[in-house]
């Protein structure tokens, strides 16, 4: 029976074969959405393993937080984007489950993400999210809690206020226009906890300083962050 399923399997692969996501070469048997050479070439900072890597800098003086990580390198016209591309724009969330399984990985080999309470992705506002169908860092925060075995909110942590396009202004006018965007429900429950913050691609850092305060505002004991790519 499990030779004829991986014919089966073999013959569906023939007719529609998948794609890996990150170089577009075809995924051979018991490969899922990346191929086994991109996972081992894709640009890992390993910053993991170091506390005073740059994401962490970055929020130096910004926000409180106990550690923070990205797992890749992200650059235009990369492998890198290619995979966060299929994520946000093409609908693979199982893109994001996978590359959230990696970096949970990563993340339960370092003594700085243990014992979290709350997994929690960052939110796109409500009207973004109906246009997309789905908020990308909630699959990424998905393949972190099947490893981590921590539980997921996306109910505590919400987005009140759609901001206009960030691209052309200063970082400080970008941080202005973040203000009072997120709101947390039933903030007693978050009290005392560690959480995780989990975006996909920090680039300036703006989102995560905001909705990072606010949870800090609301008495959260241990702030962590964890996402997929650093933009440099
Ligand atoms: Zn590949």
């Amino acid at each position: 029976m499990i030779a004829v399923k991986r014919l089966a399997t073999d013959i569906i692969g023939l007719l529609f074969p998948e794609l890996c996501n990150a170089c577009g070469m075809h995924l051979y048997y018991g490969e899922k959405e990346i191929c086994t050479k991109c996972l081992y070439d894709l640009p890992y900072t390993d910053y993991h393993r170091h506390r005073e890597n740059r994401v962490a800098k970055q929020l130096w003086g910004r926000l409180p937080v106990d550690a923070a990580t990205a797992m890749l390198y992200f650059k235009k016209g990369t492998k890198v984007q290619n995979l966060m591309h299929a994520l946000k724009y093409k609908g693979k969330t199982e893109v994001g489950v996978k590359l959230g399984n990696l970096l949970g990985e990563k993340l339960k080999s370092s003594e700085a993400y243990k014992e979290i309470d709350f997994i929690i992705p960052v939110p796109l506002h409500p009207a973004k999210e109906k246009i997309r169908g789905y908020n990308q860092s909630e699959f990424i925060a998905k393949g972190i809690a099947e490893v981590l075995a921590a539980e997921i909110s996306t109910t505590h942590l919400v987005r009140t206020k759609i901001t206009e396009s960030q691209t052309k202004k200063s970082r400080y006018t970008r941080f202005e226009n973040m203000q009072e965007v997120f709101r947390v429900n039933k903030k007693e429950e978050l009290a005392n906890k560690h959480v995780l913050l989990v975006d996909d691609v920090i680039t300036t850092g703006a989102t995560l300083e905001a909705c990072g305060n606010t949870l800090i505002e609301i008495g959260v004991k241990k702030l962590s962050i964890a996402a997929i790519a650093f933009a440099e």
